[in-house]
């Protein structure tokens, strides 16, 4: 069990933040895990859980111990003539289990095509794109209790999903360690191609009776030409969640403009586009030595190269403060702050 101290995390975030742990280790399986949890030399240590790194925002250093989950494995429970039962390992890269199910003619992810990230954070906040939620899918996952070290089974109702919300996010945070994660898939499935730009990029391509591939592959191109590609720039995808208002206050913000990006979000209330608002109040592409808000993408914080995290953060603030000056509007922040 390799454990390294005083560990750059600059490469373990989408960001590029440099940021430092005291210490590192990788688990592959639940021995490894309980080997880190259990190490005298570790004792003591807060613990912080990281799979990709493409949803953490690191504003100082972390005085503990981070535990890089790369447990490994793709299964098929079972199955029946409609549906497929595919147990993957919390560490499997998200698109490759993507691509897996695609590859299999297994629906149901593959809206989900080209999120960054490990499987083993996607139930954190019920990961979505593209009109569908990992909630739409999931089955049941394990974790690990960190303070007893028992095994516990998670089906549906237990995880609490909301939008970009679960269990995990709120009183479960950092009391588990998700290790695999179960998902229904279905052998007939029934595509979704009506939502954002996919029908017209099918319709561009010329395919009028898509497959699975077809959606995935339609996916991609939209997702690439879009969104910055963390490689590029550092970035950790939409900085803030979309907010949920009641309606008197979507019709105010409508009397000032009339194209204000409004959705149905139940009984009384709207969901808001934050990207749009961010636009509106001038956000779009402002730059400040390193960091920013993306030129094309509102909703996207970025580092151009040598920011701090708090330099991200106390811009998100700014961001934050001016929304709710100019519309009345709380934003609240979609990626976990460190
Ligand atoms: C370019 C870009 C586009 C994106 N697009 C989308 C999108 O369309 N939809 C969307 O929902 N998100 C999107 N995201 C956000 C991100 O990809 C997802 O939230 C993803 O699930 C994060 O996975 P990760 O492995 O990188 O998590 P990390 O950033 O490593 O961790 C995120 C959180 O989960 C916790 N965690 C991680 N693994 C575990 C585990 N095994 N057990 C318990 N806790 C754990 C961490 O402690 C942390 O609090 C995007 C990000 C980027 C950079």
């Amino acid at each position: 069990m390799e454990i390294l101290r005083n560990a750059d995390l600059k490469p373990y975030n989408t960001f590029g933040i440099a940021a430092r742990a005291e210490a590192l280790g990788r688990f592959h399986d639940l021995g490894q895990l309980r080997g880190l949890l259990g190490a005298p030399e570790l004792s003591g240590l807060s613990r912080l859980i990281l799979g990709g790194g493409s949803n953490v925002l690191f504003t100082r250093n972390w005085d503990g111990l981070v535990l890089l989950n790369e447990v490994p494995g793709l299964d098929v429970l079972r199955e029946d003539d409609e549906h497929v039962w595919l147990r993957s390992g919390a560490g499997v890269v998200w698109h490759d289990l993507v691509l897996h199910a695609v590859a299999n003619g297994w629906g149901g992810l593959e809206n989900l095509s080209l999120i960054p990230g490990r499987v083993g954070a996607a139930p954190m906040q019920n990961i979505g794109a593209y009109g569908v939620e990992l909630k739409d899918t999931f089955d049941s996952l394990e974790a690990l209790k960190v303070d007893d070290g028992t095994m516990v089974t998670f089906r549906k109702e237990q995880c609490h999903f909301g939008y970009r919300e679960s269990f995990f996010k709120r009183e479960g945070k950092d009391r588990f360690v998700i290790l695999n994660v179960t998902f229904k898939l279905s052998k007939r499935p029934a595509l979704n191609t009506s939502y954002g730009n996919i029908g017209q990029e099918l319709a561009k391509r010329g395919i009028t009776a898509p497959t699975l591939r077809d959606v995935s592959d339609a996916v991609i191109a939209i997702r690439s030409s879009k969104l910055p590609d963390p490689k590029v720039i550092g970035n950790a995808g939409s900085f803030f969640k979309n907010p949920v208002v009641p309606l008197a206050v979507a019709d105010a913000i409508r009397t000032e403009y009339p194209d204000v990006a409004a959705y149905p979000a139940g009984e009384g209330y709207v969901k808001l586009a934050a990207g749009w608002l961010i636009e509106k109040a001038g956000w779009k592409g402002f730059r400040e030595d390193g960091f920013g808000v993306h030129k094309d993408q509102a909703l996207v914080l970025v580092n151009h190269g040598g920011a701090t995290g708090r330099n991200i953060f106390d811009l998100s603030t700014r961001i934050l403060v001016s929304i709710h000056e100019r519309f009345g509007v709380e934003l609240e922040r979609e990626v976990n702050i460190i």
